[in-house]
Parts: structure tokens; C-alpha cells; sequence
């Protein structure tokens, strides 16, 4: 477990947290005037390594998991339902008045606080977490609904279509990409629009629980873990393209039974005590900033497949 302390008077400013993979979307604003959940679980934190990784915005926490902190700004010029954090640090150290943080919490941005790298210090309180092995993981099978009650998507799972469809282009290659059931609802109507005169590549859901099939497909969808950020394994010659874990669990073993065509009507005493499943009122959409985002994250892309995608981005994107 660690704690972020004040660098200028030592306090600390935050409560123990577990370190868990950094959320690529982390900084990316979602749709338009959208409410937005927070974006960190309680009682962890993330650090983006990258070093491209812009410096004010690496280090992340939730707002609640601030201790012994202010927030200096309540409202910030040209913000509309909340602070946007475009002035920088908000928050500072109760102890020192050092500006330690920068609260985001305005509509279609992810709720956050986000840490000053130069002005706070990570101090180890504890033994870390242990990091759960695949087959712990295997073990629970239930996943995080795609969908709300009322059938709006979940921002995060199409935060992370976007993302897993960054690593679905670049492993096709110039190819066609064709996808197992598993997958089709959430890419298909993206990947219709590569070239498609090469032979096709088969991407499939796989990961634990879930083998891969024989003979070996050229791309599997796997859990990415959540503490590591690393994938799933895969064997060498197969790309994996990263999903969320319990986004994966949900396409992995959450089975839909059927809709039955209903005949007549209920026989008298019987009501209907089970609301229907939601149902999508408009089919995933993905955000063109963050797909080139994980794009420019993925090592060894061709740059005439890149220049490809770009070109294609609108067809690609938005079928
Ligand atoms: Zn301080």
C-alpha cells in the first residue's frame, strides 16, 4: 500500500492505496455534456509511464481518496457543470497551501484528481497487493454490464471498444479482419471497413476459461489484468488485442436467453415481475482522438499502415 505526501511539508495527501494499470482514457473527454462516473476505484491510484505521458496528467486517484487537502477554485471560467481543471492545480495541502492536485469533475470528463508528479512524494505504508495470478482471476466469472437499465452504453466499455479496436486494426495489417460471435456486436461494423483484398485474419475471444481454438486464430481479444495492465498470454504467432476484464467476462459467459415470440396473452394471474433486458438505443460509437491515442501506444505498426488508417479514419470509425 502507498501514500502520496505533501513534498513541501511532508503530509500526507491521500488515503493507502494499491497501484492497479493506468486507464488509457484516463484523460479523454466522452460524448457531449455526458455525466460522468469517477474514474478510479476507491483506494487505488495509476500512474501513466509513458513518457510521451503529459506531465500534469500521469498520476490519478479518486477525488474521495484526497486526505488533508482544499480545493481552491469551485467554479472555473468557461467550465460548465463542474471544474474542467483548465487553469492547472485546484487542490492544495491543507498543511502548506502547496498546489499539490488538479480536481476534474465537469460533464463528459472523467472524475478524477489528478496529482502534481513534482509536488507529491509516493511512500510505500505497507505491503503491496499481491498480483492475482490468471487462474485467480479465472475463478470469477461475473462481468460489468455493457449497458445501463435505461440501454444508454456504459462510457467505459465504449472507452474500451475504442481501445481494443486500436489493437484489432493494427495487428490487421492490411487485411480483412473477420470475428467470432463473441466479438461481432461490438466490432464488426467497425472492421467491414478494412481493405479487404488480402486473405482475412480470424480474431476470437479467448482468455481464461476460454481457450483458444485449434487451429490457432491470427488475433485473440483477451483480459487485460487489471492490476499489471499486461494481456493475457498468448502464444507466439497470435496478437492480442487488450480488453477490460470484466468487459471480457461479460462477452465471454454472459448468456442472453433468446427473446421468444410471445403468443396471446399472460393467463389470467400471472403478471410480468421481471423487467425486460435493456436494450441499446443507438449501436456503440468510438472516439476518433483516443483510437489514435492507443494507436500511437502500440510498437511496430507500419508506418504505410498507419498512413492507411488515417486516411480511412472517417469509414474506419464512424460506419
Ligand atoms: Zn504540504
Amino acid at each position: 500500500m502507498d501514500v502520496f505526501t505533501c513534498e513541501g511539508c511532508g503530509a500526507a495527501l491521500t488515503a493507502p492505496l494499491s497501484r492497479v494499470a493506468f486507464p488509457l482514457y484516463a484523460g479523454f473527454s466522452y460524448g457531449n455534456g455526458h455525466p460522468m462516473p469517477v474514474l478510479m476505484e476507491a483506494g487505488t491510484y495509476a500512474v501513466d509511464e509513458d513518457p510521451a505521458a503529459w506531465q500534469a496528467h500521469s498520476i490519478v486517484i479518486a477525488p474521495g481518496d484526497a486526505h488533508g487537502t482544499a480545493l481552491v477554485q469551485r467554479r472555473e471560467y468557461g467550465a460548465c457543470c463542474g471544474i474542467d481543471g483548465r487553469n492547472g492545480p485546484n487542490v492544495t495541502c491543507a498543511g502548506c497551501g502547496r498546489k499539490v492536485a488538479t480536481r476534474v469533475d465537469d460533464c463528459s470528463l472523467w472524475q478524477a484528481t489528478w496529482l502534481e508528479p513534482a509536488a507529491v512524494r509516493l511512500v510505500a505504508v505497507g505491503p503491496a497487493r499481491p498480483v492475482a495470478d490468471w487462474a485467480e482471476l479465472a475463478e470469477d466469472r461475473c462481468g460489468t454490464p455493457l449497458l445501463d437499465l435505461t440501454g444508454a452504453w456504459d462510457p467505459r466499455w465504449e472507452s474500451e471498444v475504442t481501445v481494443t479496436l486500436a489493437h484489432l486494426v493494427a495487428a490487421a495489417d492490411g487485411s480483412p479482419v473477420t470475428v467470432d460471435r463473441l466479438l461481432a456486436d461490438a466490432f464488426r461494423q467497425f472492421l467491414a471497413a478494412l481493405p479487404q483484398t488480402r486473405p482475412a485474419k480470424r480474431a476470437v475471444l479467448a482468455g481464461p476459461g476460454l481457450p483458444l481454438p485449434e487451429p490457432l486464430p491470427d488475433i485473440a481479444v483477451v483480459p487485460r489484468h487489471p492490476q499489471t495492465g499486461e494481456p493475457w498470454p498468448v502464444p507466439p504467432g497470435v496478437a492480442a488485442a487488450p480488453l477490460d476484464l470484466g468487459f471480457w467476462r461479460q462477452l465471454a459467459f454472459h448468456r442472453e436467453h433468446p427473446a421468444r415470440p410471445a403468443i396471446g396473452r399472460l393467463p389470467p394471474g400471472v403478471e410480468r415481475d421481471d423487467p425486460l433486458p435493456p436494450h441499446p438505443w443507438r449501436p456503440v460509437m468510438v472516439c476518433h482522438s483516443l483510437f489514435f491515442h492507443a494507436l500511437s501506444r502500440i510498437p511496430g505498426i507500419r508506418p504505410a499502415w498507419q498512413d492507411h488508417v488515417r486516411t480511412n479514419a472517417a469509414a474506419l470509425l464512424h460506419p
